[in-house]
């Protein structure tokens, strides 16, 4: 992979930058870049490392850490979850992540996250919704309309070719900043006052609530046949949206079993609940959608194989830009052995 250079500078993205270059490749073809590097990825799943994400749980909120490496790379993401954050005006999730190459060791990029992840969650619920949403569906509903939700529309737009885009929140001033900034995108944009209102003539079912509790956003009578359900929003221990017999009636997708287990819709049911894993469907070993009536999960919880895809893009992506800055944050002695001599080299 990359060498290191003689001075060892680390790429860094900031914000800022993730933000231009994110118009620099326009939103939907990033969108759909990331949906083929993660699928991508999704297909040489058995070569990577894995394990559930590391949680440290508060009364608030949780601080989680996503390591994997595919035997070249290494990358993590740092991300929190904490639903109270927005009344007190802060983001509910953040995150910043790293790559790094395995022959070194060295990092080779550090970027934030926040963005990214909303772009890469995006990218995977409408990856995942090209093999198992009903054939033509062209309309969304979308519960919770926050951070997250205007990148969730986008991507099933490009992705999967829905027209229209029902929006329903509990706090009505979300579904409004999500309607205009939507405005002019190419979504027909309704917003709802109720969700059953929201999943009139909708195909796909798009929950992204936060809420540190078991909630029923959907209800069993709420959801007809052959809907696809994109579950967002139930990433943690004792966080769910949906009635446990909406999972009776559905075929549930997961991204790694074991960690979907512990924090997906999934933890509502015993340890022999059966799931499909996704990258088996991707790779044509197992079947996704087979028939009309059928109701379809995917019980995303985001899973560390997206964010190295995302890292993977990312690092390809701004070489030869001026979307980064270079960092000096590796201590890196001309000799191996003089890391002391460096340091008494820069005195004075
Ligand atoms: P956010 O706080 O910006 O938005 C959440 C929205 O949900 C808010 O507008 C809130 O009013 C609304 N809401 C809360 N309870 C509701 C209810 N009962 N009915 C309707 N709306 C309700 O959060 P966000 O960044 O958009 O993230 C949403 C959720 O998605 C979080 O729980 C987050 O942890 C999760 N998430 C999952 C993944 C993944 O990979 N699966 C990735 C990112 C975020």
């Amino acid at each position: 992979m990359t060498q290191p250079s003689d001075k060892a500078l680390v790429p860094f993205v900031s914000v800022d930058n993730m933000m231009r270059l994110t118009h620099h490749v326009g939103v939907e073809q990033m969108l759909r870049d990331l949906a083929d590097y993660i699928e991508a990825d999704f297909k040489r799943w058995e070569l990577f490392d894995k394990t559930p994400r590391v949680a440290s749980h508060s009364d608030v909120g949780v601080i989680e850490l996503m390591p994997t490496s595919d035997g070249e790379a290494y990358g993590f993401k740092y991300v929190n979850g904490h639903p109270k954050n927005t009344s007190e005006g802060l983001q509910t999730v953040t995150a910043f992540g790293l790559l790094a190459d395995v022959y070194t060791g060295y990092p080779v990029l550090l970027t934030e996250m926040t963005i990214l992840t909303a772009l890469r969650t995006a990218a995977t619920s409408a990856m995942v919704a090209k093999y198992l949403a009903p054939k033509g569906a062209h309309t969304m509903a979308m519960i919770g309309n926050g951070a997250q939700s205007e990148f969730q529309t986008l991507a099933m737009k490009s992705i999967c070719g829905i027209d229209a885009v029902r929006l329903y929140d509990i706090d009505p001033a979300a579904s409004e900043k999500c309607a205009t900034n939507l405005a002019g995108l190419g979504v027909d944009v309704t917003i709802c006052k109720t969700p059953e209102q929201a999943i009139e003539g909708a195909q796909i079912l798009t929950t992204c609530t936060a809420d540190k509790q078991c909630a029923t956003i959907l209800t069993d009578n709420m959801v007809g046949s052959g809907v696809h359900i994109n579950a967002i929003g139930g990433d943690c221990p004792g966080k769910t949206e949906l009635a446990a017999a909406i999972l009776n009636r559905s075929d549930v997708f997961v991204e790694y079993p074991p960690q979907t287990r512990i924090e997906g819709e999934i933890q509502q049911m015993g340890a022999d609940f059966a799931v499909t894993e996704l990258w088996e469907v991707i790779l044509g070993r197992k079947p996704g959608r087979t028939g009309e009536r059928q109701i379809t999960l995917f019980d995303s919880v985001g899973f560390a194989i997206e964010d190295f895809s995302a890292l993977r893009y990312i690092r390809d992506r701004i070489a030869g830009t001026g979307f980064f800055v270079d960092l000096d944050m590796l201590a890196d002695p001309d000799d191996p052995r003089d890391l002391f001599g460096m340091v008494q080299r820069a005195q004075v």
